[in-house]
């Protein structure tokens, strides 16, 4: 490709509301144009990238026996009213009319069309396993859509959907997928962990999510620094303390706060650790109509964070939200900021955490304005708790759930996300088949999704370096940039980089030719910037010598290579 020819749109500074580099970087060096809040224009060279990773991912799927076929973008509201997700999506389900007044959605994702297809086409056991899969584009009204093309509205997706006759199949297939995952982002070359996910709104049981690893990820992941164990911080277990509690010490005292709301506060103003202090969490659950309301203490070490997805699943409790004032003051008879587990009324549920039912001589909020509780002992003070849960989230240093070291926390950005559906949408849909014995049964599921245009963007979270994007080579757009000195003034220079171009192209390598009428300086930093991961310069001075100076993005150093054995080379090093 001819520069010249080429749409090229780099710029010197991003704009000001990229936060993280490589929503900036992509801007700077043209991949993507803004439209509209999470909504893109693929510019060419970004468009190749995408192109790169979907033929990876294309290839590995087919690979895996997967079989590719492209479903309707625009879904008729009647399919996703019999999934119950009509209801349940909510606001980042676009929904529209057409001119017959009837509902559609844009496709989140495609549950409902292939489960409404599988019914349809599927009705022997010999028909299954069947796995189908599209790359379609995608639409979520995301509530934040930030960082460009990671958290889009509209983005690339690649979906798979598995049908089986029973579960063991499933299980088979969830693992032909995980190794497929595993083996797409190694040839991404990514560095990337798979992790054990909360199967979420979707339901269903089984599911793992495929992790980028980079500090600017959304994603919290603990992980052991002994075994293979890794998880994503909502569903990591937090284990009881392996130390027993203490026996009771020193009587129980009523002090005064005065204007300490905060286990901060409280513990500055004691001259105590935080670990010594147990903060109480007021969460209320509303029945559908209103009319019934539970009341819940969430008891958790002061240092220590609620984790609201465990806390979700606390029987009895979803849905729930936090509290009002108004509501503390009614449960408890005292203003947010002072409560505690020690005398209250039956009307109040009390949920220790794990390590808050191991502490002994802890300090409270004493359920009267500007006073606290200290030296509180469960069993003297209070009555031992009757709901003792996993409600928080693990922290640096927790022993790891299997037992096997200790958990470290890093940050992820996730690309893929596997889950085993079970029969949650074939039962709703009637999904069934006869199997061996001539019985009717309902279909096991599988899905399986990777973000295509969100795996562009954490690529370069982790490849880049002051100058810019830092391809890796199975997805830049460019194989090699040619970058000639002097291209309209030397026709030594010119019928040389021709040559090479023509050489390399004939062998099939992928070439941006740099002829546009730049300074050599402008020509360096955009090829540098895109992230072409090598670089040969062509000029008079190295032409003398029959030689040709190389350089991959990495290097610090240029290197100088005849002429002749260039394309050896250079395929050398692409391969
Ligand atoms: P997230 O927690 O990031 O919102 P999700 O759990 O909603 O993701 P899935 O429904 O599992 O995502 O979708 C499959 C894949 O699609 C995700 O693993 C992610 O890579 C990608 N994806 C999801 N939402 C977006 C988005 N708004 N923009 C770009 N890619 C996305
Ligand atoms: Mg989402």
């Amino acid at each position: 490709m001819r520069t010249s020819r080429f749409f090229i749109s780099t710029l010197k500074e991003a704009p000001a509301d990229a936060e993280i580099v490589s929503h900036r970087l992509m801007l700077r060096a043209g991949l993507i144009k803004r439209l509209a809040g999470g909504i893109y224009t693929w510019m060419p060279l970004g468009l190749r990238v995408v192109r790169k990773v979907e033929a990876i991912v294309r290839a590995e799927m087919n690979r895996a026996g997967a079989i590719e076929i492209s479903m309707p973008l625009v879904q008729p509201a009647e399919l996703w009213e019999e999934s119950g997700r009509w209801k349940t999506y909510g606001p980042e389900l676009l929904r529209f009319r057409d001119r017959h007044d009837r509902n559609f959605v844009i496709q989140p994702t495609s549950e409902e069309v292939v489960t409404d297809l599988a019914r349809s086409e599927l009705r022997s056991y010999r028909q299954l396993p069947l796995h189908l899969y599209q790359i379609q584009t995608k639409f979520r009204d995301e509530r934040r859509p930030r960082f460009g093309i990671m958290r889009g509205r509209e983005f690339l997706m690649k979906d798979g959907y598995s049908f089986h006759a029973d579960h063991a199949d499933l299980e088979r297939e969830y693992q032909n997928m995980y190794e497929t995952y595993t083996r797409i982002f190694t040839r991404l070359g990514l560095r990337f962990r798979a992790v054990a996910a909360d199967t979420g709104s979707i339901g269903g049981t089984g599911s793992h999510e495929f992790h980028v690893l980079a500090d600017s990820g959304e994603d919290a992941i603990a992980y052991s620094n002994a075994s293979d164990y890794a998880a994503n911080v909502e569903l990591a277990e937090a284990l009881a303390p392996r130390e027993r509690r203490q026996a009771p010490g020193s009587l129980l005292k009523v002090v005064p706060t005065p204007g300490r709301k905060t286990c901060e506060d409280v513990a500055a103003l004691l001259g105590i650790g935080l670990d010594q202090m147990v903060k109480a969490i007021a969460l209320m659950h509303e029945g559908e109509d209103g009319s019934t309301r539970t009341f819940n203490l969430f008891l958790l070490r002061g240092d220590h964070t609620l984790n609201e997805v465990k806390a979700a699943k606390i029987p009895g409790l979803a849905p729930y939200r936090f509290a009002t004032e108004a509501e503390i003051e009614e449960f408890m008879g005292c203003e947010a900021g002072y409560i505690g587990p020690v005398g209250i009324n039956g009307r109040v549920r009390v949920v220790a955490d794990r390590t808050v039912a191991q502490m002994s001589g802890f300090v409270c909020g004493a359920n009267k304005a500007n006073h606290h509780l200290t030296d509180v002992h469960w069993g003297r003070d209070l009555p031992e708790p009757t709901l003792i849960a996993d409600i928080r989230n693990v922290v640096n240093g927790d022993p790891s759930p299997d037992g096997k070291g200790s958990l470290e926390l890093c940050r992820g950005i996730e690309v893929g996300h596997i889950f085993q559906l079970r029969t949650k949408y074939s039962e709703a849909f009637r999904c069934s088949f006869l199997d061996e014995t001539g019985q009717q049964r309902f279909m096991e599921m599988g899905c399986y999704g990777i973000g295509i245009t969100r795996i562009v963007g954490a690529a370069i979270e982790q490849n880049h370096d002051e100058r810019g994007i830092v391809f890796p080579d199975p997805i830049a757009p460019f194989q090699v940039a040619i970058i000639p000195i002097g291209l309209r003034k030397s026709e030594i220079v010119r019928k040389a980089a021709e040559q090479v171009y023509d050489d390399l192209i004939s062998a099939g390598i992928e070439t941006l030719f740099e002829d546009r009428d730049e300074r050599p300086g402008v020509l360096f930093a955009d090829a540098e910037l895109v992230g072409i991961p090598h670089r040969l310069v062509i000029g008079e001075r190295g032409l003398k010598d029959g030689l040709i100076e190389y350089q991959a993005r990495r290097d610090t150093k240029a290197q100088r290579i005849p002429r002749g054995e260039l394309l050896q080379f250079l395929q050398e090093r692409l391969s």
